[in-house]
């Protein structure tokens, strides 16, 4: 049997992957949203926050003397599903990259609500406000997606008559 710190650790690792993998999805569609500024700047602003969580997840990690070793080999599910993302955050099509950059930024806020829990259980205080922080900015991010979800449809709708 795991212990339960040991799963904790496996998902700080899983949730770590995730990170790393958001940076890459956001990056590309980054690069594909030039005609619409306003989604561009709120990308590269969440860009720039997913490589700070990258960075505080890894030290939950260290701090809690588990190995990162394995950070590369993770086959987490929260990874799979970043796959099945990825290919349409790099689509042409913006109103595709939006919807799954929402669906993905609320798997975060899952993600990050079960790490304070596990977190909590395991008395980790430091590893738990880090997380509702981290959540915070996921939570934040998804709000400001939804409220870009018509802007861009429209805006999409306009440019490909
Ligand atoms: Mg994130
Ligand atoms: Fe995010």
């Amino acid at each position: 049997m795991t212990s339960a710190a040991e799963t904790l650790n496996q998902w700080l690792r899983d949730a770590h992957a995730a990170e790393e993998q958001a940076e890459t999805m956001l990056s590309s569609m980054a690069r594909r949203v030039e005609d619409y500024p306003e989604v561009k700047a709120g990308v590269e602003r969440h860009l720039a926050e997913t490589q700070r969580q990258a960075e505080q997840v890894r030290s939950c990690i260290e701090r809690r003397g588990a190995s990162t070793s394995a950070i590369k080999d993770t086959t987490g599910k929260i990874v799979a599903l970043g796959q099945s993302l990825a290919g349409v955050f790099a689509s042409d099509e913006i109103v595709k990259a939006a919807l799954a950059a929402y669906a993905f930024e609320h798997m975060e806020v899952a993600s990050y609500t079960i790490l304070i829990a596990a977190a909590e259980a395991e008395g980790d205080v430091e590893t738990a406000s880090v997380c509702r922080v981290i959540l915070e900015e996921e939570q934040a991010m998804a709000d400001w997606l939804r409220q870009q979800l018509p802007s861009v449809t429209e805006a999409y709708l306009r440019r490909s008559e």
